[in-house]
């Protein structure tokens, strides 16, 4: 038997999740459940340390995130019958404007939790599943919350506010910003390798199917391009992005109701929405449809343009990093965006950014671009480690 910290992260239809033992970083086992309240067989994929894939058992539907984490909890046992969780580490989406800390999950803390879906109906709710089925699959363990927004507490209230009526930041209509977790990550990895770097001004694109700008000024947020949801800022695979709020108004008077509304703009907007092909980069950048290329050129116009207005919002900028599934491997966007970035001092280095270099701009470019492959289990798993630390 040995102790082990299990790290799970509920997305809108998926349930990531990894097994940890001892001090190792490196999961012994971990998968993912894909599909889950789709109304059709889920998919589980299951891989060992050293990422091969495990076999499982095909599993019809699954309902919710606190059955599909019964599910992980079965194919795990089926490979590793031997292991006890000692504790659970959560991805929370949010945390409101108070939790700015991982937090050790008690009946105050979920109920806490619990008032914040209002916030977030579309995605709170599944963390919370994943929360109360871990509770009742270990209950001796201790639970740990740590938040997506939590990272972005740092930002000026200026950063935070919403330019409506005051009174609705009082009710909690303010910028929170996401993908918290990613930026913990990328701050940490940047201290440890390029501690130049993490003391200044720092542009992170976590460019995954959600996509976020974090400017950072010595490792901590200053501001965000996602704001009261998940829906502002960068055209990411189904979402619109930043949007006129006109068009939404226009929506509504036609006859749309918000429940169409959020569909819309959540799940058929984006990538997907502009070329009416797919959601998925590697699809469009391979396809040889002009709507594709169009969604492609629209993706990367706006990136630059906003990964420009965030160096203006942090005085200048001294690095730019690329991380999540676009940025980590999709070197055409990479290219187009520093080449509409080269008037800010950036001078790519083509070969690098071809050939899968973590430095892919010039040895002597003024402003600095890497790639950085993200880990948000990493935060999670530190912060359990030091909760369990603390508690003896
Ligand atoms: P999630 O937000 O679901 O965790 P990921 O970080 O896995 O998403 O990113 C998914 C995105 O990364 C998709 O648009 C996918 O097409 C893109 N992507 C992954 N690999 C490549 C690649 N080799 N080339 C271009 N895009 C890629």
């Amino acid at each position: 038997m040995s102790d082990e910290i299990l790290v799970i992260n509920a997305g809108s239809s998926s349930l990531k999740f990894s097994i940890f033992v001892d001090a190792d970083d490196t999961p012994e086992v971990s998968g993912n459940i894909d599909g889950i309240g789709q109304h059709q067989p889920a998919r589980i994929v299951l891989k060992d340390a050293a990422g091969a894939r495990l076999p499982t058992h095909g599993k019809g539907e699954v309902a919710d995130h606190g059955q599909a984490l019964l599910v992980a909890i079965d194919a795990m046992a089926a490979h590793y019958p031997d292991h006890s969780v000692k504790a659970v580490g959560h991805r929370i989406v949010h945390g409101g404007a108070d939790l700015a800390e991982p937090t050790v999950i008690d009946a105050p803390v979920l109920a806490v939790l619990e008032s914040l879906v209002p916030l977030v109906p579309l995605h709170q709710p599944h963390c919370l599943n994943g929360v109360r089925a871990a509770q009742a699959a270990f209950p001796d363990a201790m639970q740990v919350a740590c938040f997506d927004t939590a990272f972005h507490r740092t930002m000026p209230e200026i950063n935070q506010l919403c330019p409506i009526p005051r009174r609705f930041f009082d009710e909690g209509v303010r910028r929170y910003g996401f993908h918290g977790l990613s930026y913990d990550y990328i701050a940490s990895a940047l201290r440890r390798d390029h501690p130049a770097l993490a003391a200044g001004r720092v542009v992170v694109a976590h460019l995954g199917n959600g996509a976020s700008l974090c400017g950072m000024r010595n490792g901590r947020s200053v501001a965000t391009t996602m704001g009261f949801s998940a829906l502002d800022g960068l055209i990411m695979g189904t979402r619109s992005g930043h949007l006129d709020p006109g068009v939404l108004l226009h929506l509504l008077d036609r006859g749309m109701d918000a429940a169409e509304l959020s569909q819309m703009l959540y799940h058929r907007s984006g990538l997907l929405g502009i070329s009416e092909i797919s959601n998925d980069m590697r699809v469009l950048l391979e396809s040889d449809d002009p709507r594709a290329a169009q969604a492609v050129e629209v993706f990367a116009a706006s990136l630059t343009a906003h990964i420009a207005a965030m160096a203006a919002r942090l005085g200048g900028i001294d690095a730019l990093i690329f991380t999540a599934g676009i940025g980590e491997n999709a070197a055409p966007i990479r290219a187009r965006v520093c080449e509409g970035l080269a008037w800010l001092g950036l001078d790519l280095d083509a070969a690098a950014n071809d050939s899968g270099q973590e430095r892919i701009s010039t040895a002597d470019s003024p402003l600095a671009a890497l790639v950085i492959p993200t880990r948000e289990d990493l935060p999670i798993l530190h912060a359990v480690r030091a909760q369990l630390a603390a508690r003896g």
